[in-house]
């Protein structure tokens, strides 16, 4: 590899009688090398791709096995990616777990596609990080239109959509969905404040079903809200959480002096996919104020295809949507979607002005500024990953390519229905079938992964 860094340690030592040496200045993007290992890399990708079926799926290394087999310490001079390569080879893939692999069946489907891969490289090689408007204005302007796109494909409610909603509502694109949850919670907690006193915060009271991610809970610890309640559902309703319970819960917590103020509810769960009537839930929801936030993590993806479309209905009555597109929508991690109706009830929590910060398109209020949507100050720019995806494989594809994978679920369902050593979990609609028997397969993953 070429020396393109700082003074090798050689270098350094000059005797006191010759003229000092010139110091090479490490330029850390140069153009022909980054061309070069660019390359190296993407044939090794590619290469791996190639071979990744072949690995079992999950590693088969011990806890620790890595420090043998590298140095105590960090380098103190360049080492060639070549050999950089090899020991990732050796080392490092040995103790992957092939989410990439077809025989991959484990937690949520692996969702790397080339579209995805190019738009993060994209990113990374541009890397701007679009906190405001002005730190990169293509990277906030992208984001917003491609989260138009993507909200009126699933047909989002114009007042989620930026464009439509007179920019009230809109969308933006967050890391994970536990960052959503901890967003529009935190948004919700200080609406309530504001008009009740922040010392009533032990008073206020948040809701989601027995079913509903631990994201919500650990949120609700973050936020400082200890009334949390995990509403028990049942196996003959589906593991759906029922408006009735809601209410009879809310009931009770407002004849004990407490104030609601938030509903997770789930369109797949994690545990049992099951999803939650979205319409009755905004009904109660709305009679006490509170903010309904719909997780849709894995499951929302579907939600493209008209045939699946009905598993948000009811949607119009929430506050906020989310969905991790790097969990079924080709995108490479991190990439989840939040839609919100206000914006201004994100911005109202989370909105920051350092001096620092300060500019005139921020201060025009014409522009957004993502920073103010979210927790982090920095930001990648995750919309051309989204924009590639979308473009690269159209909406068309996209949805022949989960409608495949929803074929694929109902035929194992019929499979697993046919051996009397498997049971269904639950009793489920047409729609729960996109994602019901993909569920069946995580419950039984470590043995499908073990045996593979
Ligand atoms: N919500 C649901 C329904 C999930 O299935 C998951 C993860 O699988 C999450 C939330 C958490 O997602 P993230 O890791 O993006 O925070």
């Amino acid at each position: 590899m070429e020396m393109n860094t700082l003074n090798n340690n050689n270098n350094n030592q000059s005797d006191s009688s010759s003229p000092p040496q010139r110091k090479r200045v490490m330029n850390p993007v140069d153009p022909e090398e980054f061309r070069k290992q660019g390359h190296m890399i993407i044939d090794f990708l590619a290469d791996y791709y190639t071979k990744v079926s072949n690995f079992p799926v999950r590693s088969q290394v011990e806890p620790d096995y890595l420090r043998k087999h590298l140095p105590d310490s960090a380098p103190l001079v360049p080492e060639p990616i070549e050999s950089i390569l090899e020991d990732v080879q050796e080392h490092i893939i040995p103790g992957i777990t092939h989410w990439m692999s077809p025989n991959y069946y484990a937690y949520f489907p692996s969702s790397g596609s080339v579209a995805g891969f190019m738009g993060e490289m994209l990113s990374s090689g541009l890397n701007v990080v679009g906190f405001n408007w002005i730190s990169s204005p293509a990277a906030t302007e992208l984001e917003t239109i491609v989260m138009d796109w993507l909200g009126e494909v699933l047909k989002l409610p114009q007042q989620f959509l930026y464009k439509s909603s007179n920019n009230n509502g809109g969308g933006v694109l967050l890391g994970t969905t536990c960052e959503a949850v901890l967003c529009t919670l935190v948004a919700a907690r200080d609406k309530k404040l504001s008009q009740i006193g922040r010392n009533n915060i032990g008073k206020l009271v948040v809701y989601g079903s027995d079913q509903t991610h631990s994201s919500f809970g650990k949120a609700a610890q973050i936020a400082g809200i200890q009334n949390v309640r995990a509403i028990k559902t049942k196996r003959s309703n589906s593991f759906a959480l029922k408006a009735d319970s809601l209410l009879s819960t809310i009931h009770s917590d407002v004849k004990n002096g407490l104030i609601p103020i938030y509903l997770c509810a789930t369109v797949g769960t994690t545990a049992t996919t099951s999803i939650d009537p979205l319409m009755e839930l905004c009904d109660v929801a709305k009679e006490y104020e509170i903010w309904v936030h719909v997780d849709a993590a894995y499951a929302g993806s579907a939600c493209i295809c008209p045939e699946f479309r009905s598993c948000i209905d009811g949607i119009e009555g929430a506050n906020s949507f989310s969905f991790n597109a790097h969990k079924w929508f080709l995108t490479n991690l991190a990439c989840c979607c939040l839609w919100v109706k206000d914006h201004n009830a994100l911005t109202k929590s989370l909105s920051t002005n350092p001096e620092f910060l300060r500019n005139k398109a921020s201060e025009s209020k014409q522009v957004i500024d993502y920073k103010d949507w979210q927790i982090t100050l920095s930001r990648k720019f995750n919309a051309l990953k989204l924009w590639l995806v979308l473009r690269s494989y159209g909406v068309e594809n996209l949805r022949n390519f989960l409608r495949s994978h929803v074929n694929m679920a109902m035929t194992f369902e019929g499979l697993v229905k046919l051996d009397k050593r498997f049971a269904i979990g639950a009793t489920l609609t047409e729609e729960h079938h996109v994602i019901m028997a993909w569920k069946l397969i995580q419950e039984h993953a470590d043995s499908l992964l073990g045996s593979s």
